[in-house]
């Protein structure tokens, strides 16, 4: 068995909105885990792999000390973190390595829908309520704004509301909360979705292989949720048209079909959806017998 240095750590939210996602993709990338007692680790069972679970608050800073050796934590907070540290004079030791494609949501300014908003400039010399000082203060000074940051450290939408503060720059995914509060976006300071982050620390070549092993484990598992196998037959002659149709393809395999004249059959991987549409326009350039199914596994 492997000892536990040579093992790969990666940090992941305890409890929240990354954690099932998190775990879904690393389990789809053929982990296999048992947590402990004490709800704090997952035991990768067939790979060097272990899951420490915590708030996602401190993933980059677990990573950026090389307790982890990878995080999978939102932009929003990573780029808190190395804000942070800039601007006391550090440097994040970690570096973002991958992109994952959920958790998606924006770090915003949101003003009362009352207050008359005419771009950036109105922000100046106002209060401004949030979590995010480092990233605000970031995007304040990049926008040649003197404001006052309110550090509200949770319910940040209630600062107007008790007087606190002028405008608020928060999360929003849908809207819905600062619609309830009265509240409108007015500008959008990050956009973020959930991100692997590794430490700067170089790894041993097996560990560093195993990392390798799982973001292309990890690129495979996104490209096939959209991905599908398409099967169709055609007219020779029709073939370039029915190419062009095929939404994300790369060369389709072209098969001759036993006895019946000029018919090939076309099979494709599209890696992109494959909607009712396409599959009418297929038929209409001359495509018949067509057959849509998912991909499970891919490895380019
Ligand atoms: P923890 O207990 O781990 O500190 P938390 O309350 O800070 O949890 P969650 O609310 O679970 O965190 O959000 C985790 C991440 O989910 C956010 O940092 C962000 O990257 C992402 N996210 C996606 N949509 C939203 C949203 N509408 N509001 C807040 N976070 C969102
Ligand atoms: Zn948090």
């Amino acid at each position: 068995m492997d000892t536990t240095e040579q093992r790969i750590k990666i940090a992941v939210q305890k409890s929240g909105r990354l954690t099932d996602h998190s775990r879904d993709l690393l389990e789809r990338c053929g982990l296999k885990l048992t947590q402990s007692k004490d709800q704090l680790f997952c035991y990768g069972e067939n790979m060097p792999v272990d899951l420490l679970l915590v708030r996602d608050d401190d993933i980059p800073g677990l990573v950026s000390d090389d307790v982890c050796d990878l995080g999978i934590v939102g932009l929003n907070v990573v780029n808190e973190k190395r804000l942070a540290l800039e601007q006391s004079g550090k440097d994040a030791l970690f570096d973002q390595v991958f992109e994952l494609d959920f958790g998606h949501c924006r770090l915003s300014v949101a003003a009362p829908e009352d207050v008359e908003y005419s771009g950036a400039k109105s922000l100046q010399g106002k209060r401004i309520a949030t979590s995010y000082v480092a990233t605000l203060t970031d995007y304040l000074q990049r926008n040649g704004i003197d404001a006052e940051i309110v550090y509200f450290s949770g319910a940040v939408e209630i600062a107007p509301k008790l007087g606190k503060a002028d405008f608020i720059c928060d999360l929003v995914s849908s809207g819905a909360t600062l619609t309830a509060n009265h509240l409108g976006e007015v500008e959008t300071v990050l956009e973020s979705e959930a991100v692997v982050i590794q430490t700067r620390e170089p790894l041993s070549d097996s560990k560093q292989e195993w990392v390798n092993r799982i973001l292309q484990r990890l690129d495979g598992v996104l490209q096939v949720r959209e991905s599908k196998y398409i099967m169709l037959h055609a007219p020779r002659a029709a073939l370039a048209e029915i190419s062009a149709l095929l939404p994300g393809a790369e060369s389709p395999t072209v098969i001759p079909l036993d006895g019946s004249g000029d018919k090939v059959a076309v099979h494709a991987v599209c890696r992109e959806t494959v909607f009712w549409e396409t599959l009418e326009n297929l038929k209409a350039a001359g495509a018949s017998s067509l057959l849509v199914l998912p991909v499970e596994k891919m490895l380019a």
